[in-house]
């Protein structure tokens, strides 16, 4: 009998991620299962949050990978940090920063939506007005979204919460390893990722980090944090401090992944990637135009990792994207909401910006447009 797995194949990942695993990561992924209080294991999880720490560039203390995608981290940032009744401000302009406007509700926030249209970025401007109008305990943001590709004003945004008191949580899953991102210059409280996009890791950790700051409302908390996987108090004793103590079992060979992931990105340096990944951008950018395909976002504020463009004229959404997996081995983004059967995402992402994947994608796409 034929089985399910035996019809996995490599495929060029190219769409909003998964990105292309490093060959390194599934080789650190197959070493052997340590118990999750070992020695040498609790080493390998020093060395992880000292990486994270250089990439979200941080000095703070609590960063640890959360047991499960980028949602979980996003999910662990807004139910550790929210009280029922606080009064929100999500920033919208995605499916993204949407998803965390229904978290916060589900927590019980007064929440308040500010929003931009999809493929346009934040307008900080608008941002301060609403700063204006009623005081915030948290004003939550996406910096790279990744359902419409553009890059959000993280720094300006971060300057303006900070200066109206309120804590600032950020999303940056897609860009976290791709660009350059500074959580203690812009004054961001709470950020999370995902290890899955430019991290070039599998999909299932999210490594999160909190400022003193959001740690203070943390603890002073009035009720427990409702929901005890996910509760930061109990998981840093694990993560942190000299004794550790068992919260949940770590995902051991996950964490081997996203430490090699990590090493392959210090040998690379954090700078060249980041500057690898705009490169490809470029790269990419000019191959689209020779082939008469148009991006739906403004060059000022696109993202390196996350490329939208329009569906070609005459061809088919759903069809082009079966032939490019199917007859050519590649994977790109559907688009999302507004922008389904409109609108295709091309990922370079982590060790998928490389311009061999570019290339094969160029010449696979002439073969597979035009045809309705
Ligand atoms: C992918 C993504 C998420 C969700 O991550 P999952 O790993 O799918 O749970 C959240 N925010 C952004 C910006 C993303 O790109």
């Amino acid at each position: 009998m034929e089985r399910a797995l035996d019809k996995v194949s490599e495929t060029l990942l190219m769409g909003p991620g998964p990105s292309m695993t490093y060959p390194s990561v599934y080789q650190a992924m197959a070493k052997p299962t340590l118990g999750h209080m070992d020695p040498r294991f609790i080493k390998v999880m020093d060395e992880i949050k000292e990486m994270l720490k250089v990439l979200f560039g941080t000095e703070n203390d609590l960063v640890v990978p959360v047991s499960g995608t980028g949602s979980a981290g996003m999910e662990t940032v807004l139910v550790n940090l929210i009280e029922r009744g606080d009064p929100v401000l999500v920033i919208t302009n995605g499916v993204f920063s949407e998803r965390q406007a229904e978290v916060a509700r589900r927590l019980g926030a007064d929440v308040d939506c500010l929003a931009f249209p999809w493929g346009s970025p934040v307008d900080p401007k608008a941002v301060s007005e609403q700063l204006n109008v009623r005081q915030y305990a948290l004003v939550s943001m996406v910096h790279a979204e990744t359902s419409t590709g553009v890059c959000n004003p993280a720094a300006e945004v971060g300057e303006l919460v900070h200066r109206h008191g309120a804590l600032y949580v950020l999303d940056t899953v897609t860009s976290l390893g791709g660009m350059e991102i500074s959580v203690d210059d812009w004054k961001v409280d709470a950020v999370y990722s995902g290890s899955q996009k430019c991290l070039s890791c599998p999909p299932g950790l999210s490594p999160v980090s909190m400022s003193s700051r959001a740690l203070e409302k943390l603890f002073s908390r009035k009720e427990k944090v409702p929901n005890w996987y996910l509760d930061m108090s109990l998981v840093a004793e694990y993560w942190a401090g000299k004794k550790r103590t068992y919260h949940h079992t770590a995902p051991i060979n996950m964490l081997y992944g996203l430490c090699q992931s990590l090493y392959e990105i210090m040998d690379e340096g954090l700078q060249e990637a980041v500057l690898r990944h705009q490169k490809m951008h470029e790269y990419l950018a000019d191959g689209l135009s020779r082939l008469g395909i148009e991006f739906i976002v403004e060059k000022s504020c696109r993202l390196p990792m996350l490329n939208a463009v329009k569906v070609p004229e005459g061809t088919d959404d759903a069809e082009a994207r079966m032939k490019l997996l199917f007859d050519h081995g590649i994977e790109i983004g559907a688009g999302l909401g507004a922008f389904a059967g409109k609108v295709w995402r091309i990922g370079l992402m982590g060790n998928t910006a490389r311009e061999a994947c570019v290339d094969r994608l160029l010449a696979a796409l002439p073969k597979v447009m035009g045809q309705k």
